[in-house]
């Protein structure tokens, strides 16, 4: 009989994302081209550990979904991808909410640097919270990890449908003024708002709510008439 053996995972480092809430993050990594940080931490916290990571155009990047941490896991689960309405096998899925809490993102590899003695590597289009705790990070290789020719018969492409997003004039001001701090912002909401974030149940049905997601510390509302979307207001968290 094989005994296993519990083991300790050590975080090695936090994400930095303008992800400050679960809502509205993109349900999987290259979907909305933001840029997140990957701080190292403790004995990671070591510019050896990265030495010649540049070399590689993308990268693996291990994590903890912690802010799931509390809730467990069970065998069968709803993806949104199958309407939220019929369950699969957790191991059949991405679901969030699996044993062990680990998740795997691959990306784009922007920069590495170090600040106030602080590691830090810049990476493109990451699917995390703000805060998730690094498990572990490891090169993207090409010849071993792409696979032309997998399938998925349940995420056979990104989305099947996306939503066409309109700015209000007032929405449009905020995005001109904050150009310079933020100059990818108009096409980071259009691209997580495009994917359509609510709940699945709610698509293609008549909605009159007024929803908010938060990206960097600004709140913006939304709301959706059928197939498109209009971004109301872009505030600042106070
Ligand atoms: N690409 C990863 C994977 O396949 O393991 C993550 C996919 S998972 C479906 C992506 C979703 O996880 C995001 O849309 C967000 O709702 C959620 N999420 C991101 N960071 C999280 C965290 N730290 N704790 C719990 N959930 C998180």
């Amino acid at each position: 009989m094989n005994t296993l053996t519990p083991f300790t995972v050590n975080p090695i480092g936090f994400v930095a994302s303008p992800f400050k809430e679960k809502f509205g993050i993109p349900r999987q990594p290259k979907l909305c081209p933001v840029s997140s940080l990957l701080w190292l931490h403790g004995d990671a916290n070591n510019i050896d550990c990265i030495r010649d990571i540049e070399l590689n155009s993308h990268i693996w990047v291990l994590f903890q979904f912690h802010q799931n941490s509390q809730q467990g896991w069970h065998p069968l689960v709803r993806p949104p991808r199958l309407d939220g309405n019929k369950k699969t096998g957790v191991f059949a899925t991405r679901s969030t909410f699996r044993p062990n809490q680990i998740g795997m993102s691959a990306v784009k590899l922007l920069d590495v640097g170090v600040t106030d003695k602080k590691v830090w590597l810049e990476v493109e289009g990451l699917d995390l919270l703000d805060g998730t705790p690094i498990v572990d990070i490891k090169p993207y290789i090409p010849y071993a990890d792409a696979i032309p020719e997998a399938t998925s018969e349940f995420a056979p492409s990104a989305q099947e449908t996306q939503l066409n997003i309109r700015f209000s004039n007032a929405a449009h001001i905020v995005i001109e003024e904050l150009k310079t701090l933020i100059p990818n912002l108009k096409i980071v909401i259009e691209q997580v708002l495009k994917q359509d974030p609510r709940p699945a149940y709610k698509k293609g049905k008549p909605d009159d709510k007024i929803y908010g997601i938060r990206l960097y510390d600004l709140n913006i509302r939304w709301s959706i008439d059928a197939d498109e979307c209009h971004v109301l207001t872009i505030e600042h968290v106070l």
